[in-house]
């Protein structure tokens, strides 16, 4: 399959035959394809591969980190009733923008929570002491 490097999808245009994509935010690439469902629903299939810059949160030395995460999504273009599930994604301007799923992506694994390789080393240790 050839991925071709897209940003944004018009929803209307997407079929049951899957259309590769792939693109880059701050070293993550998003790489994948997208599918018709239902006449209001596509799926997303892709993986998150890279390295990202983190900052620490116990020391504030910042690192980098290996991404590498499969991920699945439904994506609507109408308003989803059912509001408890996180896992679609609403469009509803007809246009999948590839590009705002990857950036909330990257900026939701640099809002975690996370220690460098170092303070977790350290961690260990000292909860090996008690
Ligand atoms: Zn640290």
């Amino acid at each position: 399959m050839r991925y071709v490097e897209t940003v944004i999808f018009a929803f209307a245009k997407v079929g049951v035959t899957p259309r590769p994509f792939s693109l880059e935010y701050q070293g993550i690439r998003l790489k994948g394809t997208l599918h018709r469902k239902a006449s209001h629903r596509l799926e997303l299939d892709a993986t998150l591969h890279g390295n990202i810059s983190l900052d620490c949160d116990r020391c504030g030395h910042s690192y980098r980190q290996e991404v590498n995460e499969h991920m699945t999504l439904q994506i609507s273009d109408e308003a989803v009733q059912d509001k408890d599930n996180l896992d679609i994604i609403e469009f509803l301007d007809g246009r999948v923008d590839l590009l705002f799923l990857l950036k909330s992506e990257v900026h939701a694994l640099k809002g975690d929570y996370h220690f460098c390789p170092q303070c977790e080393t350290e961690d260990e240790i000292l909860e090996l002491e008690f």
